[in-house]
C-alpha cells in the first residue's frame, strides 16, 4: 500500500455538488475508520434539517458537522450585521486550526470556506489566515476546501481542484431544493 499522504483538495465552480463531493470523500473516509470533522462556514440559520447533521448525530464522535455560520449573508432575507458573520467565520476558522492542531482527524472539510474568503464578494476572513491553516496541515491529514470562487492562492496550493460546471439545475425549473439530495 502507499503511504499515505495528506491531500489538500479544493472543489469549487458554479454547479451543484461541491459540498456533495465533500461529503462523498468523508463517507469513505469514515468507511475506513478514519475521523472527519466538518466545519460549515454559512449553514446554521437556516430552518432546515441537513442529512449531513443528522448522520453525525449517530456517528459522534467519528464524524462530527459544525455549523458555524450564521446563514445567509445579504441575500434571502438577512437582516443581521455584517460584524455578526464576520465574527461567526472567524471564530469558525480558529476553531478549525486549533482542532487541526490536535492531530486526531483524518479529514477535515471546510465547507463553502472559498466563499467565505470572498475573492468576488464580500469578505469574511483573511486570506492570509487561511493560507496559513494550509500550510500548518498535518502531513497525514486531507483537508477539503469547497465554495464558489476559490481564490487562485488556494488554488495554487491545492493538490486536487475539480471545478463543478453547471449544466442544468432544476432551480432554473422553478424546482425548490429537494430533501436528501440537497440538505
Ligand atoms: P451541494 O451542497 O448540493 O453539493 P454545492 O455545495 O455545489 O451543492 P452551493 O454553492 O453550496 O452548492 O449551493 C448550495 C445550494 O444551492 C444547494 O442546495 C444547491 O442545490 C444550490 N445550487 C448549487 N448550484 C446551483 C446552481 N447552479 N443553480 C441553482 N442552485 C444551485
Ligand atoms: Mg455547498
Amino acid at each position: 500500500m502507499a503511504a499515505r499522504r495528506g491531500l489538500i483538495i479544493v472543489y469549487t465552480g458554479d454547479g451543484k455538488g461541491k459540498t456533495s463531493a465533500a461529503l462523498g470523500a468523508a463517507m469513505r473516509a469514515l468507511g475506513h475508520g478514519w475521523k472527519v470533522l466538518v466545519i460549515q462556514f454559512f449553514k446554521g440559520d437556516w430552518p432546515v434539517v441537513y442529512g449531513e447533521l443528522e448522520l453525525a448525530k449517530r456517528l459522534y464522535p467519528q464524524f462530527e458537522v459544525l455549523q458555524l455560520g450564521r446563514g445567509f449573508v445579504k441575500i434571502m432575507g438577512d437582516k443581521k450585521p455584517f460584524d455578526e458573520h464576520v465574527e461567526a467565520a472567524k471564530a469558525a476558522l480558529q476553531l478549525t486550526r486549533e482542532r487541526m492542531l490536535s492531530g486526531q482527524y483524518d479529514v477535515i472539510i471546510l465547507d463553502e470556506v472559498n466563499y467565505a474568503l470572498g475573492y468576488l464578494d464580500f469578505k469574511l476572513i483573511e486570506l492570509e489566515d487561511v493560507l496559513q491553516l494550509l500550510r500548518d496541515k498535518p502531513p497525514q491529514m486531507h483537508i477539503i476546501l469547497t465554495g464558489r470562487n476559490a481564490h487562485p492562492q488556494v488554488l495554487e496550493m491545492a493538490d486536487l481542484v475539480t471545478e463543478m460546471k453547471d449544466v442544468k439545475h432544476p432551480m432554473k425549473k422553478g424546482i425548490p431544493a429537494q430533501q436528501g439530495i440537497d440538505y
